[in-house]
């Protein structure tokens, strides 16, 4: 649930291509379609037999995304059909938006984790999870003119190139291996309740999905588990205890310092909480009259989308850890306490 989705899944297949990242591990710079994120990334590794584990596998939505892929693919010599592992970092469209391609492609098994309701309630019910959305965005104060742009369920329907098929539970624990030793999946949920990170200890690796980035930009799925933030909070401590040399994001280039940028994004959460605390001093606050005293009123529609749902999430924490209350008539407002 992120706002307007573009207006077209096209992507420019062409851009895409494949950065050695170190031996036996690729990097797929995989372009996306959307206005503030240019492109997604997916991770190859070789397994012992010569076939690949696929860390995501980028947007989807339009046949130019699979042609992309292959591109990435051919620069390493291989193709879709050398897929043996599909790895799922969690369920938003740019991570697993080929899926159901390359399922249909390749003789795959395909990881995720298990709590992906989050995305696929709308394939499930499109309508009813618009209307829902419509009445949270009311419930939270949204004025009218702002509703059908929360209540969006475009980028869950028509991001992706189908159903995703899922055939193996991404648990907690589970062991991937592959020609560089085994993967570790590691629970990281926050920014989406499906995320997971997957640890290589000899190497010090972290594949790290949208747990972190090489910029501060925080996004919660809000409305599946009672507190994303506090949970995001844990995800950042759980990955900087593995103390990895090296983490892989799913969006920019491999982070070098990764306990430097957990402590940052760990730091970035705090002042973004006091910054809603000190907001709701003296005065109780829709979530939308939050997102608006933080953030002001941003001319982009995505952008006002996407900081009230990150407020949101701000205020369910607060209100979790009791340092703020809601009350809830026609809409809610949350003080503190
Ligand atoms: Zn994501
Ligand atoms: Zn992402």
């Amino acid at each position: 649930m992120v706002g307007p989705p573009p207006a077209s899944w096209e992507i420019d297949s062409s851009a895409a291509v494949a950065l050695a990242v170190e031996p036996g591990l690729w990097r797929l710079r995989l372009p996306l379609p959307w206005r503030h994120i240019s492109h997604a990334n997916a991770y190859a590794v070789e397994r012992e037999d010569g076939r690949l584990v696929l860390f995501d596998c980028g947007g989807g939505g339009d046949p130019s995304c699979l042609a992309g892929l292959e591109r990435a693919l051919a620069q390493i010599g291989r193709g879709v059909a050398d897929i043996a592992e599909l790895v799922i970092t969690h369920a938003h469209s740019d991570h697993l938006g080929t899926a159901a391609s390359i399922a249909a492609r390749a003789d795959c098994t395909v990881w995720i984790h298990p709590a992906r309701a989050h995305f696929e309630d709308v394939g499930a019910d499109p309508a009813g999870v618009r209307t829902q959305r419509a009445r949270g965005a009311r419930r939270w104060g949204v004025p009218e003119e702002l509703v059908d742009e929360c209540a969006d369920v475009g980028e869950e329907l028509h991001g992706v190139d189908g159903a995703v098929r899922c055939d193996r539970a991404l648990a907690a624990g589970t062991s991937i291996p592959s020609a560089l030793g085994a993967w570790r999946a590691i629970a990281t949920p926050g920014h989406a309740p499906s995320h997971v990170c997957l640890f290589q200890p000899e190497r010090g690796v972290l594949i790290a999905g949208d747990l972190v980035g090489p910029i501060f930009a925080p996004s919660f799925d809000v409305g599946y588990t009672p507190d994303p933030v506090g949970e995001q909070l844990a995800s950042l401590g759980a990955a900087a205890a593995l103390r990895p040399r090296l983490a892989l994001p799913g969006h920019g280039r491999p982070l070098t310092d990764p306990a430097a940028v957990f402590a940052a994004h760990t730091g970035g959460v705090a002042e973004r909480l006091a910054a809603v605390k000190a907001a709701l001093a003296g005065a109780a606050l829709t979530p939308y009259e939050t997102a608006v005293a933080l953030f002001g009123r941003p001319e982009d529609p995505d952008e006002r989308v996407w900081r009230l749902i990150e407020t949101l999430a701000y205020l369910e924490h607060l209100a979790a850890t009791g340092a703020a209350a809601s009350t809830d008539d026609a809409v809610i407002r949350f003080r503190l306490t």
